[in-house]
């Protein structure tokens, strides 16, 4: 069972076309949201966002008060760098990601040691599902809190106007797909944890047309 979750790093995109910025452009270094999920007897961290270690370890204890030695397991939704270069303080977490997405990754080993395959279920209440459309191999992540369903959804939901538009990010590989899959999102979830943007209700978030 899921007893609290936190958001500890608030995402934003380096290009926002629905800030009328174009798609062709980095205006800004972009930052995933991080959040942290907290049952019983686990405490796991999606998507560690800051490349410097010791600005990850501080964004941590400011908005939770853990260090990173609490931190249990670290999950990773894609291989996109932005959302797993801030795992190397984590050292006495599991580093998991399922199969295809760790593969994508220990290609280059960037780190100290290679992530570890995972399943879809990953805790007591706790389950990886496959969102693909952003990157094939993409999975969110879904829990249920206080009566609340949640998806930690990664880059399958950029920001809360990305949702509304149910539209892809410029970088995309499939945005048929992207779209199905937040359209399938919007069916789960009651709330969710974008990959660049804070969290936000879906029935807050009407579908809008592009
Ligand atoms: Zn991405």
């Amino acid at each position: 069972m899921i007893t609290r979750w936190d958001v500890i790093t608030i995402g934003n995109l380096s290009r926002n076309r629905y800030w009328g910025e174009t798609d062709g452009r980095a205006l800004r270094d972009a930052w995933c949201t991080c959040t942290v999920i907290r049952g019983d007897d686990f405490c796991l961290l999606v998507d560690p966002s800051l490349k410097d270690p010791e600005a990850m370890a501080r964004e941590l204890g400011r908005r939770t008060g853990l260090t990173p030695e609490a931190v249990d397991a670290v999950f990773v939704t894609h291989h996109h760098p932005d959302h797993h270069w801030g795992i190397e303080p984590f050292t006495k977490a599991e580093w998991w990601a399922v199969g295809e997405v760790a593969d994508l990754i220990n290609e280059d080993l960037p780190y100290v040691r290679p992530l570890d395959a995972t399943e879809g279920h990953l805790f007591e209440g706790a389950d990886a599902i496959h969102t693909p459309g952003h990157t094939m191999e993409h999975h969110s992540l879904l829990f249920e809190c206080d009566g609340q369903k949640v998806v930690i959804a990664g880059d399958a939901v950029m920001t809360r106007d990305f949702f509304a538009h149910r539209k892809g990010y410029f970088n995309s590989v499939d945005f048929d797909l992207a779209a199905q899959t937040i359209e399938r999102i919007a069916t789960i979830a009651h709330v969710v944890v974008p990959g660049h943007d804070n969290y936000f209700s879906v029935k807050l978030t009407p579908f809008a047309e592009a």
